[in-house]
């Protein structure tokens, strides 16, 4: 078994989200520095994988992030594919739903955002959202959100027997962690423009959240589909968790670079 593996929530288990320290970093192959040394290296072999995925036109990655506000979803994708060709990756940030959306069911936007062959696509965000902001702030009736687990379920299921690759990863900040990055986020001018007024009433519903989450990696942790919780309040640690689980993820799809018989082709 990969160490990374042991991230993985298992679909047989119950999910406690209590019994995962936002700080841990029991993983890491040293100290911050090699660590570091690590993440790069993984951030190269990304890049090699990607092109391979990108040749081959078969395969197709989808990496869902989601994680309370300054948990660092925008950092991670900064970091983790800092050297990928911009061709054949996309990131895909899902906000409030316009009222074009709205009038659709809660998947329809984000199936149309689904990577195509040979493609690696990002969600900062995702379809998550409408089990969590919209549970904690009952923007639907709770018969309706209740549904939308299994709804999950089936739509990541058909995404998977269509050739889609899914990694999930749940970047876990302990509260005050948040609290830190909230203040920095205000006391730094080159932060500022990340600070919205609402954070600070989102964190009031903090414990909220957190059963939210707890809830909703616990029914959605699929065999085809898992979640990964991420120890995200050292960012090292949390770059070099997902850095990791995406090689390993590639590197089990095998891929070779095609090779066309050309034999008959004469360059002149
Ligand atoms: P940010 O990620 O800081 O740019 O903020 C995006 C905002 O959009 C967050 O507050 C999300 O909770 C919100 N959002 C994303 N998807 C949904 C959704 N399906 N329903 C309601 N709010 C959403
Ligand atoms: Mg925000």
């Amino acid at each position: 078994m990969f160490e990374i593996d042991k991230l993985r929530v298992d679909p047989a288990e119950p999910f406690d989200i209590s019994k995962h320290d936002p700080g841990d970093t029991g993983l890491a192959p040293g100290d911050k520095e090699e660590t570091e040394r690590t993440s790069a290296e993984l951030e190269l072999k990304i890049d090699e994988l990607q092109e391979l995925l990108y040749a081959g036109h078969q395969h197709k990655l989808l990496i869902v992030l989601q994680g309370m506000d300054t948990s660092g979803k925008d950092g991670t994708i900064r970091h983790v594919l800092r050297g990928v060709s911009l061709q054949g990756v996309r990131v895909i940030s899902f906000k409030r739903p316009t009222e074009v959306e709205l009038d659709h069911d809660f998947l329809w936007r984000v199936h149309s955002q689904t990577p195509a062959a040979g493609e690696i696509v990002v969600f900062n965000r995702s379809h998550y959202e409408d089990v969590l902001v919209v549970r904690v702030h009952e923007l639907v009736p709770k018969e309706q959100w209740k549904q939308r687990y299994e709804q999950i379920n089936a739509f990541e299921k058909m995404l998977t027997e269509n050739g889609v690759t899914i990694l999930k990863f749940f970047l876990h900040i302990s509260s005050d962690e948040q609290r830190k990055r909230l203040q920095d986020r205000l006391d730094d001018p080159t932060k500022r423009w990340k600070f919205q007024h609402g954070d600070i009433e989102e964190r009031k519903l903090w414990g909220d959240y957190m059963k939210a989450y707890e809830h909703a990696i616990e029914k959605t942790s699929t065999d085809w589909a898992p979640w990964y919780v991420v120890p995200a309040n050292r960012k090292w640690y949390r770059n070099w968790v997902v850095a990791s689980a995406i090689v390993r993820t590639l590197e089990k799809l095998k891929m070779e670079y095609p090779q066309p018989d050309l034999s008959k082709e004469v360059i002149e």
